[in-house]
Formats: structure tokens, sequence, C-alpha cells
């Protein structure tokens, strides 16, 4: 049955409008903005034709800014005021970044939140990174002639709840309506049309200018999922930049010691030869530095090869890592895009063949198919598509979960599941007449709470108070299309809730996530123990608890010799508890238990005993 179109208020009722959307690329080094006109997608342009917009935001005394090609050329003379890359910097704290010295700003960091300190006041990297949307927002706007119902920006597969979010952030500040934050590969698939195509598996090998990142998509049914992802956050273009100039360095006999001009001027060349000895054999490299003395360099394809082949391997070990993690064989995939502006490197693209034992994907320009794909989305969402509806799946990239008792890690969603998802696990409590229960949010791959990532806290109250073991705490643990976590507890009997929508101050790196996914494994083997010690301590602890409990009411049911074998025995076990000894809790743990046995039976008549007096035997037969 064909369901009733209902127009949002305020939006326009003509269903054969044209809604204006756009795709849009926040890129680490360069930025882009697409939109679908006539059943085609364009990329757009600024007055000089220029279709990238590199990512670089420069801040003037006057408060006011310049974005792109400008900010970049006063990277040098103006660094401190002049910020790159920042899509680094987004969601994230200084500690977690590891500034390191070489960045040429000043931080600030209050409230938790990061800023660079400029000649216009401390800026953050949701302010910055808004200065970019806002420059493509205009231009969109101005060549499209009206005003943009919304935009899908895309993000790393691996971007956090933090990382998206403060994207989110930006848009908005930057007077955007995001219809959707989308994963960069998926939009890569989506510019290829991947989805229309044979079923399958496909790999998004994106290298761009100081990113490199994996991803591996299932399709079926014209369904994407997101399988697994992996990179390197700090490989891409400029290393390759770096190679050339430090052998132009050595080939011109510079002194390792360059004034910052200098160095600057001849990376800028450096990276002009790269670039050239994509398309030619050889390249020239023309360089004034700022003591009058020219340089006069050529570099071949040959040489460049050598230079870099270092850099080339470690990417493909690393899609080989991801490959191996995804549990995936070369024969078993049926495309490889290549994605980002450094795939243009004939390097790259011999490398990744010869792995692959087949040519990979690339008739679409590889700096603009991420920015394709999010115009092809978008142009869905707006409600302005043909009508064939697509499913994105996207991927957890590391398990979520809480903590238990004894500081483990129960997983609710594990990694890798397709969002967006719900799932939702029964908790008990631990004591009894217990009326609260703390709930921990973490993030990774380890069984123990301490080498996750503590992701929230918050706590359920006004619990019945029951028995140990007889409230039922259902958790539930929901991540929204974007990625968004949030969770929920609720106590079956009586309804109370409690609930957090997870925004860390802090996102992961993707370095970070690698390794706790190669710890996850690697110590899966310890994991075990020391799982099987904290349950024991846990269980050790409880029975000491009633125990003692149960002496403290009917010691008078035992003899001095009983009493004083079941104290041994509790202080005992609970010395091994504190030393953590597996094997000792384990035999104590067993001889208590045995030691209080018969203690138990006598309580158990005895409670009977008190229950029936006083009654008679009709009361008791229910007459
Ligand atoms: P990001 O995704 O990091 O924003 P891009 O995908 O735009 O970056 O890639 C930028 C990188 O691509 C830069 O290092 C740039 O030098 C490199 N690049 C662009 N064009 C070429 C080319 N023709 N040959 C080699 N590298 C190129
Ligand atoms: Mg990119």
């Amino acid at each position: 049955m064909a369901l009733l179109q209902i127009a949002e208020p305020g939006m326009s009722a003509d269903p054969h409008q044209h809604r204006l959307a756009v795709g849009i690329d926040l890129g680490t080094t360069n930025s882009l903005v697409a939109t679908v006109k006539n059943s085609e997608t364009v990329v757009l342009a600024d007055h000089e034709g220029r279709k990238l917009l590199p990512s670089v935001v420069r801040f003037l005394p006057d408060g006011s800014t310049a974005v792109g090609y400008e900010a970049r050329r006063a990277v040098s003379e103006d660094a401190q005021n002049t910020i790159v890359s920042v899509k680094r910097f987004m969601g994230r704290s200084s500690a977690e970044l590891k500034l390191n010295a070489s960045l040429p700003y000043v931080f600030a960091e209050n409230d938790g939140m990061l800023r660079v300190k400029t000649v216009a006041g401390d800026k953050s990297p949701v302010e910055i990174s808004s200065e970019i949307l806002k420059e493509l927002k205009a231009r969109a706007e101005e060549s499209l002639g009206g005003e943009l119902v919304g935009a899908v920006i895309t993000v790393p597969a691996y971007f956090d709840d933090a990382q998206r979010q403060a994207t989110k952030d930006a848009a908005r500040l930057a007077g955007l309506n995001v219809l959707r934050l989308l994963n960069e590969p998926t939009a890569a698939a989506l510019a290829y049309g991947l989805d229309e195509g044979a079923e399958g598996l496909y790999v998004i090998y994106d290298l761009g200018g100081g990113t490199f990142d994996v991803s591996v998509l299932r399709l079926t049914k014209g369904v994407f999922e997101v399988l697994a992802t992996g990179g390197d956050s700090a490989l891409g273009g400029d290393d390759f930049d770096h190679r050339i100039f430090c052998w132009a360095v050595s080939e011109a006999n510079l002194s390792e010691i360059l004034a910052p001009d200098d160095k600057s001027r001849l990376m800028v060349a450096a990276r002009a030869v790269k670039e050239a000895l994509s398309t030619a054999e050889e390249a020239a490299m023309n360089v004034t530095l700022s003591s009058g003395q020219t340089i006069t360099l050529t570099l071949t394809r040959a040489k460049f090869k050598e230079l870099t082949s270092r850099l080339v391997q470690k990417t493909i070990d690393t899609l080989d890592f991801v490959m191996r993690d995804a549990k995936l064989d070369r024969q078993n995939i049926q495309g490889l895009v290549l994605v980002g502006g450094s795939t243009r490197m004939p390097v790259i693209r011999e490398a990744v063949k010869s792995y692959l034992g087949f040519d990979p994907l690339d008739n679409i320009n590889p700096d603009e198919v991420v920015a394709v794909g999010a115009a092809k989305q978008a142009n869905l969402l707006a409600g302005n598509s043909a009508g064939d509806d697509w499913l994105l799946l996207d991927v957890t990239p590391l398990s979520l979960g809480l903590e238990t008792m004894g500081g483990l890690v129960e997983k609710i969603i594990p990694r890798n599941t397709p969002i967006p998802v719900a799932m939702a696990q029964d908790f008990t409590t631990f004591k009894d007449g217990q009326t609260a229960m703390a709930i921990h949010v973490v993030q990774g791959e380890r069984e123990i709470v301490d080498a996750c990532r503590s992701l929230a806290r918050f706590e359920l109250r006004g619990l019945p108070a029951l028995v140990a073991g007889a409230a039922r705490i259902r958790v539930t643990f929901s991540v929204d299309a974007d990625g968004l976590l949030s969770v929920s507890a609720r106590e079956t009997q009586t309804g109370v809730e409690a609930h957090v929508t997870v925004k860390p101050s802090y996102g992961l790196t993707d370095e970070e996530i690698m390794r706790m996914l190669k710890d996850g494994t690697g110590n899966a083997q310890q994991d075990m123990h020391e799982r099987a010690l904290r349950e024991e301590e846990v269980e050790s602890r409880r029975l000491i608890e009633s125990t003692v409990g149960a002496l403290a009411t009917d010691a008078d049911l035992l003899t001095d010799q009983e009493q004083n074998n079941i104290r041994d025995l509790i202080s005992r076990l609970l010395a091994a508890v504190e030393s953590h000894e597996l094997e000792a809790i384990k035999s104590l743990e067993k001889e208590l238990t045995q030691a209080t046995e018969s203690f138990a039976e006598r309580r158990m008549d005895r409670a009977i005993a008190q229950a029936l007096s006083g009654k008679s035997v009709e009361d008791i037969e229910g007459k």
C-alpha cells in the first residue's frame, strides 16, 4: 500500500520542486562540495574554476577570515594564525592529540575544550572547521541560486562519537542543516554505483594528504555494510613530499637547518614535482632560497619510486592487515576503489594492482569521488530521488559494553556491527536491598575495564529493594545512523529508567583503535585468566558476605570449634582474594562452602521452626 506523503511545515508542498541539497567532503587537506543537477552529479567550482578548497583557515587581526588557496599561501608567513588539517583536532583534547612541539600553534584549553590562540581570539576546532563549511555553503548557494535544504557531510568511518558530534556542530555553526553524516568509504562506493552492481565485497583504499584509510564494504541486495576499517592517521601525500624534500636537501648539499621560509618553499616545490610525476616521466624542481641561491634538480619516476618505496609498502602492509583482520582473501574481493589525491601516483596504482592481482576501480577522479557519493545521498535524502531506496549500513569500529562486578566488561554491541543498531541485555543487582546501580559504558576489545576506554557513567536510582539477583535491569545500547551512541537502563518491574547520550569530550585516534584491536587479540589468554580470577573474587566476596551475615544472627547454632573453623576459612579466603591467587581462592571457596553446608541446614530448620511457631496445623495446611 502506498503511504500518504505529508509535507514538513515550512517546506514547499510541491512535489515537483527540486530541493537543493549538497554533499560535502570535509577533508583533512582539501574539501569539496557537489550536487546532483538534472540527474548528473557535479562538483561545484569557485570563481576561478577550482573545485578543491584547501582545508586551510587564516584568521586576520580585523576579525575576518581567509579560507582555501589564499589562506594556504600564508601558511609559512603567518603560521600561528593559519590553521591546516583542523580535522585532526576535531573532538579531541590536547592530551589525546599528544600535541607535538613542531606544530606552530599556541593552544589554550579551558573547560576541556581545545582552542587555538589567534589574532582574532581563541578558536575551537569546531569554529575553524565551520569556516570551511561556510565557504562551501556560500559557493553552493551562489552557484545553485538558492538556499540549501541540507547537506550530507562525510567523515572517516573510524570517527567516534565526539568527532562526529564536533563535525555536526561545525555544520550547525555554518548554518547548514545536516541531513546525515556519511562514512567516506561508503560515499566512494555510492559514487561508483556499486550498490546497483554485483554483490560482494569491496575494499576502499583512501590515501589523502596526511591520512590513509582502508575500509571493507559488503554489498548484499543493494545494501552496504562496512565490515572493517583500519589505516594510518600519519601517512599520506605529505610524507611523499617530505621524501622529495629530503632528497633535494641532500642533492643540493643544503644545511640540515633551513630557515622556515626556505623549508616551506622546498616543500611546495616538492609537492609540485610529485604531482607532475603522476603524468610525466621526469619533472624539474626549481627553487630560489631566501639567500638568493637557486636550486635546479630533476627527479625521475624511477628515483621517486626508490625514494618512496617504504611508504608505498607501508600502505600495502596496512591494507593486508585490514583484509586479514576481516578474514578476507584477495580472491574474494569484487573490486577495490581508489580514493584520495595521492592515489594518482603511479607507484601506488602499481603496488595496489600487484597486491590484488587485478586492476583497481579508478575512473572517477579520486579526489572527487567522496563528494560525488555524498551528493547522491543528499539528493536522495532531500526527496529528489527517483525512488530507489538505499539502506546504508555502517559499522561500529570497536565493541561497546558495560562494566560488571569485578572490573570486567560485558560486551553489548560487538565491533563491526552494522549501524543503526540497538541491543539489550538484562543485568541484576549484586547486594540485597540494593536500590541504585552505577552504569559504566566502555569501548574496546579487552575483557578488563581498565584496558578499555571509558565513555560515560550514569546511575539508575530508585530500584525496588529486593534480594540480590532478583531485580531485572534491562540495559539497551543504541547507535544511530550517524554513529552516535545512547544507553538506557530500565528496571522491568517498576519501570524506573535512566538514560545517557554518549558524547565523550574526546575521541580515539585510529592508532589507538588499531592498538586496542591488536591488544584485544594478543591478550586473549591473559584476559581469560584475569576474567576467571575476577569472577572467583566476586563469588568469594559474595560467599564471605553472606557467611558473615549468617554468623551475626545465628552463630549460636554452631559449636565453638565450627565457628572458629569458619572464621579462619573466611580470613584465609579474604587474604587470597586480596592477593589475587586464583588457585588458593578456588580451593578455599570450596572448603568454606563445605564448612557452612550443615550451618545452612540448621539455619533453614530454625527459620522454618520460627515460621511455624504459634500457628495451628490447619493454618499451615492452608485450610
Ligand atoms: P584529504 O582527503 O586528506 O583531504 P586529498 O584526497 O585531497 O586529501 O589528497 C591530497 C593529496 O593528494 C595531497 O598530498 C596532494 O599532493 C595529492 N595529490 C593531488 N593530486 C596529485 C597528483 N596528480 N599526483 C600525486 N599526488 C597528488
Ligand atoms: Mg579525503
